[in-house]
């Protein structure tokens, strides 16, 4: 039982703080299905704990590191597409407007994810997506861990049942080969159905379709190896690399993991300055050690969201307090994050709120909810 999302497991460590606790074989049993109460009974010894897969929302960690990267003298230019990757410049397109531009600088780095082959020949990807489906806690008796299980008949392969903050279990996931990177991938009718039986097999209930809540997909940016095609994706490497292309000089950094992105921005920044890098030291917006955190008066699910942030968030409400509560009964996301989003995150349209900002729209009643909160928000700010 663990939160790591995919990839072998680690070593993993057990779950008591004075060390492994020799408990009876029922007991074992029990403990696992108090923190994973819709495990199935039969056949069921315990289980191991490890305490990964912890990331409480992607948006806000991207969001956050680009703010980061603002504070210290970054610009930060949405919905432009590089079109063109020359010598010292790229030429870009604002996708709003049309109006094409040309940045010139003394490097170009470019970290493009699976997208990377579009612009540099020196990448060679093999992409391959990874499906998940959103099952609601309830469902699933309020899990507190991970259920992770090994995929009858394949090495290296785990589906989990990761329960989520906002009240979801994501259920992930596959490993399917696609031919060519697309901006919106979705999970096909049978990944989802096979996500569904993997974790079914452990569960003292069968999950249905009806039971799917919201779906989402990504495109893994994996980096193709000498065997070619006949290779699994699921067994190429997930390490990060960083490549110069020699037509342009620029580097390319690709592949790797969320977990190891400060890993990869420095391999790619230390092949361009003697200068010692200082990512390791550089806290996010909002990061504070947890004992601070635990002092920030804020609403809880706020300070995870927004660490120290989370008070300035809370006085957007000073004069409107129902902004403090969800946008429709059963989402997990107030107007004053809505707001916070349109004054301090660049914003340029709903989607963005409900998309890239938030979660919302990974259940579409959430996303119908935060679109339709999204119109006095704007014109608010
Ligand atoms: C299904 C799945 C599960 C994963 N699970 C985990 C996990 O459990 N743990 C973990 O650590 N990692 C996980 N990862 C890996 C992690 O999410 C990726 O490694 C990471 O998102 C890749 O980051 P990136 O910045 O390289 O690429 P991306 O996040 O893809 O970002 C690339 C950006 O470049 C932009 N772009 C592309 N082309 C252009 C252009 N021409 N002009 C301008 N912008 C452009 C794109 O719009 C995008 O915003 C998972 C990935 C997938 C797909």
């Amino acid at each position: 039982m663990r939160g790591e999302q995919h990839g072998p497991a680690q070593q993993p460590r057990v779950a008591y703080p004075d060390g492994p606790v020799p408990l009876p074989v029922g007991d074992r049993a029990l403990e696992a299905r108090r923190l994973a109460p819709a495990l199935a009974e039969d056949g069921l010894r315990g289980g191991l704990l490890s305490w990964d897969g912890q990331l409480e929302d992607d948006a806000r960690l991207v969001v956050a590191v680009a703010r980061t990267a603002a504070a210290h003298g970054a610009r930060i230019l949405t919905r432009t597409r590089v079109t063109r990757v020359g010598d010292g410049e790229v030429d870009a397109v604002d996708e709003r407007t049309g109006a094409a531009l040309t940045v010139r600088a003394r490097h170009v780095i470019l970290a493009t994810g699976v997208w990377a082959g579009e612009l540099t020949g020196a990448v060679a990807l093999r992409p391959s997506r990874g499906s998940h489906v959103l099952v609601r806690a309830e469902r699933l008796g309020l899990p507190r861990a991970a259920v992770n299980l090994p995929v009858p008949g394949e090495k290296g392969r785990w589906v989990f049942a990761l329960p989520r903050a906002d009240g979801l279990v994501a259920i992930g996931l596959t490993d399917v080969a696609v031919d060519a990177p697309t901006t919106d991938p979705q999970p096909d009718a049978s990944e989802e159905a096979e996500l569904l039986e993997q974790a079914s097999a452990a569960l003292d209930l069968r999950l249905e379709p009806a039971d799917v809540a919201g779906r989402y997909a990504g495109l893994r940016p994996l980096l193709a190896s000498a065997a070619g095609r006949s290779e699994r994706t699921a067994d190429l490497s997930r390490r990060h690399a960083v490549l110069a292309d020699p037509d342009t000089g620029a580097l390319t950094v690709v592949g790797g993991k969320l977990t190891t992105y400060r890993k990869m921005a420095q391999d790619a920044v230390d092949r361009i300055t003697t200068r010692p890098c200082r990512t390791a030291r550089l806290p996010l917006v909002g990061a504070a050690p947890p004992a601070a955190l635990r002092s920030v008066a804020a609403p809880p699910a706020l300070v995870r969201r927004y660490g120290t942030e989370a008070p300035a968030v809370v006085a957007l409400a000073d004069r409107r307090p129902d902004l403090l509560e969800p946008v429709a009964p059963g989402v997990p996301y107030c107007g004053a994050e809505l707001l916070w989003a349109t004054r301090h995150e660049l914003v340029l349209e709903p989607e963005d709120l409900a998309d890239r900002r938030t979660r919302a729209g990974l259940v579409q009643e959430w996303r119908e909810a935060v679109l339709e909160a999204a119109a006095p928000h704007r014109s608010a700010a």
